[in-house]
């Protein structure tokens, strides 16, 4: 009840400005649209000619008329960092990013060493697949590599894998059905979401929200998820994932109380939906779940495990830019922020700056403006994701080789994620969650090693 409270125990006219300034502020993102050589186009179009163009420009009229968004924020965001962190100095913080971490249980320092340990981790393996990367963007486009520029990378923040390692995968997925599947699966564990499913919005429709959420509604057992159904890898990810949240909140024990009846972070409701999302991916799942012969599930599998691999890899890195950029913004918020932001994604993402770097693109990255101090959330959940997936494998179900293993029909363990991490709600703090559900604190290790291609000898070194 503090940590919930506290923020709000500030001046309230304070408050109100920068309630007000959130709200403009995402205003102007909803309604902008890129100008690319005179015509107003809306986001999607952006992406879908960074993601397909071999015309280099054109992808880059593409990014710079998207990037716009963030010359039109930079005045809101400037006014809203210092009223943040005004805020947060009234509450006895030195500034609003420290205090967002101390309201989330986040120990600075540990999280920097977290990041630092990762960075270290990732480096080697990220240097070599950017050399690839950029063979293979150079080539697209007809350009030399020196001309390479942030706008060759198939998206806007260099956040997700531009190939389609994927792609085998997605036409398996051509005439399923995603919902049974995710039905059946759940069941095999011991959980049961034919009633969330009968509650929730799971298909298109006019003026529906697009993407995909869950929501507990009471407390009191009233899940639901919202999607919008295709047959096709994406939404079978999704739906896994939705559901994910949604039996964390359903199986929180009836003893615990109200206030304590929710998820204990949001790294971990992050880290549960992430385990059972990416069994879509799962050479196990393909073979029970689809029903493929092994030698299929194999081939399959193993394309899905180098695309996972490279999509970690990529995230990992853009994740640093953006937590190192926040934690510092809000340090010394009259810097040249352009200049941090571009530094920082020459040293994480090793891409070439723009011609001018002082651009105030790092605000047309929405979460600095409306979601601020959140995003090592998304990371941290990865890592916890990563971290219980491999000890469930080992210490419940007696698998070698985590990726051997989709818990498909393994009550077992869909009984230990019911037991040990959904029933406490939030009795426990994440840490203490971490510790207790996968036997040690959060690192690194695990989620490296889906990143980085092991090597005989590191196998046999391992207990
Ligand atoms: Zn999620």
């Amino acid at each position: 009840m503090y940590r919930a409270f506290l923020p709000r125990q500030c001046d309230t006219e304070l408050l109100k400005k920068i309630v007000a300034l959130e709200a403009q502020a995402e205003q102007i993102f909803n309604t902008h649209r890129s100008l690319v050589n005179g015509t107003r186009i809306t986001e999607n179009e952006v992406r879908y000619i960074l993601a397909g163009s071999t015309d280099s420009a054109s992808v880059e009229a593409a990014w710079k008329g998207y990037m716009e968004v963030g010359g039109k924020v930079r005045g809101h965001l400037r006014k809203l960092v210092a009223l943040r962190n005004q805020a947060a100095r009234q509450l006895g913080f030195t500034d609003y990013y420290s205090m967002r971490l101390t309201l989330q249980e986040i120990d600075k320092d540990e999280l920097f060493r977290l990041f630092d340990e990762l960075d270290d981790l990732t480096r080697g393996p990220f240097v070599a697949l950017k050399a690839k990367i950029d063979a293979t963007r150079a080539a697209h486009f007809g350009i030399p590599h020196a001309a390479l520029r942030p706008w060759h990378y198939g998206d806007l923040f260099f956040q997700d894998p531009i190939g389609t390692g994927a792609s085998a995968l997605n036409e398996l997925y051509a005439d399923r059905d995603p919902v049974k599947l995710a039905r059946t699966y759940y069941a095999g564990m011991g959980m049961d979401v034919d009633d969330i499913l009968a509650r929730s919005d799971l298909y298109e429709k006019p003026g529906k929200d697009p993407h995909a959420f869950a929501a507990d509604i009471d407390r009191a057992g009233d899940v639901r998820i919202l999607c919008n159904m295709k047959p096709n890898l994406y939404w079978m990810d999704t739906i896994l994932h939705e559901l994910g949240h949604a039996v964390y909140d359903k199986y929180i024990a009836d003893d615990v109380p109200f206030i304590l009846r929710t998820q204990s972070h949001a790294m971990a409701t992050e880290g549960v939906a992430t385990v059972l999302g990416t069994m879509a991916k799962n050479e196990d799942w393909l073979v029970h779940a689809l029903e493929l012969s092994p030698q299929e599930a194999g081939a399959a599998a193993a394309a899905a495990r180098e695309a996972t691999a490279v999509e970690k890899l990529i995230f990992s890195r853009w994740a640093q830019v953006m937590v190192r950029f926040e934690q510092a913004m809000y340090g010394y918020p009259d810097q040249d922020l352009g200049g941090l932001w571009w530094d920082l994604k020459k040293r994480y993402q090793l891409l070439n700056p723009p011609d001018d770097p002082s651009r105030p693109d790092y605000g047309a990255k929405t979460h600095i403006v409306g979601t601020p101090a959140y995003y090592h959330n998304y990371m941290l959940g990865d890592l916890f994701a990563c971290q219980l997936h491999d000890y469930i494998a080992a210490e419940v179900l007696g698998v070698d080789d985590p990726d051997k293993t989709s818990f498909f029909g393994r009550k077992e363990a869909g009984d230990y994620l019911r037991k040990a991490v959904f029933a406490p709600g939030n009795l426990y703090s994440w840490k203490e969650l971490v510790r207790r559900t996968t036997g040690k604190p959060l690192s690194a290790k695990a989620f490296v090693r889906r990143c980085v291609p092991t090597k005989p000898e590191d196998k046999e070194r391992s207990p």
